[in-house]
């Protein structure tokens, strides 16, 4: 496989990270709750030593819901504070506060023992490309959007969002690099549109996201495509081509252009069109 991120940029985001991460008490990280693992940097445990740590699986109108609840509870059991949500949705940020206080109230209760009183939380976004970090953003300040100016000692630019009267959100995220050391976590991230689709030809990830889903939700693609097929028996190159009839996605000749099929495959399932669906499932 190859990889789209450069040494170079790496670096660089990690040295930021390091900087922006002495401001802050919490580190809230987003992971995609289709595939929590695969979209998660271990690199941002040793970075966020010390630090009050939470989780959010973000997208999970888009996972299966049962399977987000025992992710939940994996997450949990490590230690981190978890909420799933939509990130799209500014109506659901109020447990966001909450679990950010619940998460740093031993912080809390050490500054007012030494007479600091009313500072505010201070908060971290970090993850991978395309988690929905700037998303996130977004909808949680909209609930309050108040900017803060630059506070002597931190780099001048950096803003910090007010919300409520005790957190403060740092306004740019910290941008993670994916980490695919095994081929199964690279095909997941490429499912979900977090690495570059190039590291196969579209066509050959579909053929491996059929296999996928042959195993794990079998009616997804008769339901969607209206294709009559038998998926458990059929080769993935024949469900593939008759995707691909069924959409008219045809080159000359009538050729199935398979290609397209499998673009739309993927639009689907990065939409939600395909049904709610996790990729990923909980290690023994
Ligand atoms: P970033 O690269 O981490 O900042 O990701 P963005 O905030 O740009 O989001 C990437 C894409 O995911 C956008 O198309 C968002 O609309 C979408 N998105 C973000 N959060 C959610 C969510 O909770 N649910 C769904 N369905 N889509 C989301």
């Amino acid at each position: 496989m190859n990889i789209q991120w450069y040494p170079g940029h790496m670096t660089k985001a990690k040295r930021m990270m390091q900087e922006d991460i002495k401001l802050i008490d919490i580190v809230i990280e987003l992971l995609d709750a289709r595939a929590p693992l695969s979209s998660k940097n271990p690199d941002i445990d040793n970075l966020a030593t010390n630090k009050s740590r939470m989780v959010i699986l973000n997208k999970a109108d888009m996972a299966d819901a049962r399977k987000t609840a025992k992710w939940e509870e994996y997450f949990k059991a490590k230690g981190f504070f978890v909420l799933s949500m939509d990130s799209r949705k500014n109506s659901g940020m109020k447990p966001v506060s909450d679990t950010i206080r619940e998460a740093c109230k031993e912080k809390i209760a050490r500054d007012r023992k030494r007479g600091i009183i009313n500072r505010p939380i201070r908060a971290m976004i970090v993850g991978i490309p395309n988690v929905g970090k700037s998303t996130f953003i977004n909808s949680y300040a909209k609930k309050s959007c108040t900017k803060v100016g630059n506070k002597p000692g931190v780099t001048k630019g950096k803003q910090w969002i007010r919300i409520g009267k005790d957190v403060e959100l740092l306004d740019t995220p910290g941008i993670l690099w994916p980490k695919f050391d095994d081929q199964e976590i690279g095909l997941r991230l490429a499912y979900i549109g977090s690495i570059n689709d190039e590291i196969l030809t579209k066509s050959e990830l579909a053929l491996k996201f059929i296999d996928f889903l042959k195993i794990n939700y079998c009616n997804a693609l008769t339901d969607r495509y209206n294709i009559d097929i038998d998926i458990q028996n059929s080769e993935n190159f024949e469900i593939l081509k008759q995707i691909a009839v069924a959409r008219l996605c045809l080159l000359k000749g009538n050729e199935p252009d398979l290609d397209k099929a499998a673009a739309i495959l993927f639009d689907d399932f990065r939409s939600g069109r395909l049904g709610r669906m996790t990729l990923e499932e909980i290690p023994e």
